[in-house]
């Protein structure tokens, strides 16, 4: 298998990451910015299920990484009042495994589900009974003398999040009360959030060099604030460790991050299809193919934004890439990918 992207644009989390995404995640509804719609809608589920004494309905968040799928299930737990249980798809490789998550469960518990959508699907059908009726179905004995008993459970939530609910399964995706698509974010929250991330870290942060990083965050919270702790080290050790805004500016550079926020992979794909599939279509496969990268990160991580800011467009026939990328890119043979894009 090939390595994931790297550098501060990746959005998925690693290991640092994960502590990092600990320290900063919001702890109520009122740090978790923007996302209204669903905030309201999950306060009123929420408010309701809890003056009846009832368990939440299952909840689905889809979108892509960073966006703040799992702070939002901590988020739901705690206004519920309840203890979160945590796996991901990929961890749970047995039935088994996911029977004994399930079993442990205690009365009311949310249990949360990442990257769903890599549940294999025959474990995936132990989670049929298990959110409809609240029980499974355990095999005992051995050979000729095996049979499956119904174990009921407790009552609890399941909280599943996916960057692809396109590859959910119909049974799996209707048995979700709630579903929210989860949207990249405008540049004033992402400055907000810097700015509470900024206290949180001690870091000096001015309100030109938040909107700067904020700008160039791609819409994504995971993404501003790894931006920020960058920008902070590059302010301590080359300028005052203010961060203004010509601070923002050079740090980000640095990194190859241009002025639309794109990364050197973002260029390279945009790139790759205006030289050499003379601006597309070309299919996904391919792309992947003659630039090197996974099918699955093009997909999960750069197309997303790529998409939404008007870089690229998908037609049944492939990827296309519009005149914005291409007067974005300039000249493609003389703005290579990693460069030449900054306002010097
Ligand atoms: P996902 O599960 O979608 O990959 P996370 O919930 O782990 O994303 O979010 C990553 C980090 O981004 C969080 O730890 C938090 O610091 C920040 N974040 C995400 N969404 C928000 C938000 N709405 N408000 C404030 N911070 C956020």
């Amino acid at each position: 298998m090939k390595e994931r992207a790297t550098g501060p644009l990746r959005p998925e989390a690693d290991e640092r990451d994960q502590t990092q995404d600990q320290a900063l995640r919001p702890r109520t509804f009122e740090e978790y910015v923007g996302q209204e719609r669903v905030k309201e809608i999950l306060e009123i589920a929420i408010r309701a299920a809890r003056e009846r004494g009832d368990v939440l309905k299952h909840v689905l968040l889809h979108g892509p990484p960073g966006l703040g799928k799992t702070s939002l299930a901590y988020l739901i737990a705690r206004e519920m009042g309840v203890s979160l249980r945590s796996t991901s798809g990929p961890a749970i490789e047995r039935a088994g495994d996911l029977a004994a998550v399930l079993t442990n469960l205690e009365e009311g518990d949310l249990l949360f589900i990442d990257e769903l959508h890599r549940l294999n699907r025959l474990i995936e059908e132990v989670l049929y009974p298990a959110m409809e009726d609240f029980e499974i179905d355990l095999m005992t004995g051995q050979g000729l003398g095996a049979r499956t008993v119904k174990f009921k459970l407790r009552r609890f939530t399941l909280v599943g999040a996916t960057t692809r609910a396109g590859l959910l399964s119909a049974p799996l995706r209707n048995r979700f009360g709630n579903a929210f698509r989860l949207d990249f974010y405008r540049p004033a929250e992402l400055e907000r959030i810097l700015e509470r991330s900024a206290r949180l870290l001690g870091a000096r942060l001015e309100t030109e060099g938040a909107r700067e990083i904020a700008r160039r965050s791609r819409g994504t919270p995971r993404i501003a604030n790894r931006l920020l702790h960058w920008t902070r080290d590059f302010a301590q050790v080359r300028a005052d460790s203010v961060i203004r805004l010509d601070v923002a500016r050079r740090a980000l550079e640095m990194h190859g991050i241009d002025e639309a926020g794109l990364d050197g992979m973002d260029r390279t794909v945009l790139l790759t299809i205006l030289e050499k599939f003379d601006g597309g279509p070309v299919g996904i496969e391919t792309l992947a193919a003659s630039i090197g990268e996974e099918r699955d990160t093009l997909e999960d991580v750069h197309e997303p934004y790529l998409l939404q800011a008007g870089f690229l467009k998908r037609t049944p026939q492939g990827r296309v890439a519009t005149p914005l990328a291409e007067r974005h890119l300039g000249r493609p043979a003389k703005n290579g990918p990693q460069g030449g894009l900054f306002e010097s």
